[in-house]
């Protein structure tokens, strides 16, 4: 894997007209008056930097960016104007939003743009070409911009005609956020500083088999947690009792097992829980080291709290995935509230990738004391299973 791209200081960017791929889908939630208002804005907060260093270097920056999943049709609840809004606002400056995002009326509102304005397309999903990653959009997509700028870590696992393809047919570079998240996992996968650390958590031990496969290779431990903690278990023949379990990883999860013994990588496991009589906030609950029959644990125990959280604490490097347990609901939440303090705490460079990890990093407040806080699930996945991911590989071409 080649995590190496070229920067945005590369290019000469003035008087050009710069297309940078954004990853401005936010969550939307309809008002009192029946409008929808953005109600978290991050997303769009980190793509400032490269915004304005191309207003800087007295570039025109054409944004594209998804919103939602509209299928390749025009869906006016998913159209970018309450974005284009917030844009303005946090940008402090003219932002034109245009109704298309390819074509003739595209290309002139660009053309007519005044000078330091932003201009923001349309929804590039509402073309039925972007996830197909068509050749004919990617090069409608062309015509409108000079140079390219990736910053869409989120959906450069994606080989979809404004991330890939259009880093496959401009000049292009990676924008500051992306490379911001490229650095980050460099700093774990290349050369870490040791002990490396990796915990893995979430519902599903088959979306993590294949980072962990590759984590092998380079970590000193791994701290497995949440759902899928009980197929391991289960593997290791102890008694589950309710506990999600995915019967057909059983023999991955003893290769991977095995795979950590030949390596010498430490690989732990709860050895204690809390356990509820049912999958509810209300349900009768217990700590226990065994689960018993009827019994599904939901969380992690104060024992195995403690052992990974020291494992943490003398960390120089930790990434961190997926919950410990189901943090949603309050009995549930202490196993991944408590790691996510020690991560915050750990003196190392921690990086936490995406998603339910990043939500739970959000609820306990603790994003401030976290060195790097990934902007995409799926995209970090793949990195950390040593994927090469076809939006930055595209920027090398
Ligand atoms: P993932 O999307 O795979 O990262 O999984 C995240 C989800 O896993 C969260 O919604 C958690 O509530 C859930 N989860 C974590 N631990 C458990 C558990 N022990 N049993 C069932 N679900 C869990």
């Amino acid at each position: 894997m080649n995590l190496d791209v070229p920067g945005i200081d590369t290019l000469e960017l003035e008087g050009k007209r710069v297309l940078i791929r954004v990853d401005f889908n936010v969550p939307l939630r309809p008002e009192e008056d029946g409008r929808l208002r953005i109600s978290d804005d991050t997303r769009i907060r980190r793509a400032l930097p490269t915004i304005q260093r191309v207003l800087e270097a007295g570039g025109k920056p054409i944004l594209l960016t998804h919103l939602g999943r509209p299928k390749g049709e025009v869906k006016p609840e998913l159209r970018l104007d309450p974005v284009a809004l917030r844009l303005a606002e946090l940008l402090g400056g003219n932002v034109l939003k245009v109704d298309e995002c390819s074509g003739e009326t595209a290309r002139q509102a660009i053309e007519g743009a005044a000078p330091s304005t932003t201009v923001l397309l349309e929804n590039i999903r509402f073309h039925p070409g972007e996830t197909k990653g068509d050749p004919e959009l990617v090069e409608r997509l062309a015509e409108l911009g000079d140079l390219f700028i990736n910053d869409a870590f989120g959906t450069s696992h994606r080989d979809h005609a404004s991330v890939a393809g259009l880093g496959r047919l401009l000049p292009s570079v990676a924008g500051e956020l992306l490379l911001a998240e490229l650095e980050a996992f460099r700093r774990v996968l290349e050369d870490p500083a040791r002990p490396l650390v990796a915990i893995l958590g979430g519902a599903k031990v088959s979306d993590k088999l294949t980072v962990i496969d590759n984590l092998l290779d380079q970590v000193d431990s791994i701290l497995v947690g949440g759902g899928m903690a009980y197929t391991f278990l289960k593997a290791r023949g102890e008694s589950i009792g309710n506990s999600l379990v995915q019967d057909d990883q059983l023999e991955l999860v003893r290769a991977a097992e095995q795979k950590a013994m030949a390596k010498g990588v430490k690989l732990l496991l709860p050895t204690d829980h809390v356990v509820a009589d049912r999958f509810d906030a209300e349900a009768e609950t217990r700590i226990t080291t065994e689960i018993p029959d009827g019994w599904m644990a939901l969380d992690i125990g104060p024992q195995t709290r403690a052992a990974y959280c020291a494992e943490i604490a003398g960390a120089q490097t930790v990434v961190w995935n997926g919950p410990m347990g189901v943090f949603e609901l309050e009995p549930f939440k202490a196993g991944t509230e408590a790691v996510g303090r020690a991560v915050a705490d750990c003196p190392g460079y921690c990086v936490v990738g995406g998603g339910d990890s990043v939500a739970a990093v959000e609820q306990f407040e603790l994003a401030k004391s976290i060195d790097h806080i990934s902007t995409g699930g799926g995209a970090s996945l793949e990195l950390l299973e040593g994927r090469e991911l076809p939006g930055i590989a595209a920027l090398r071409s």
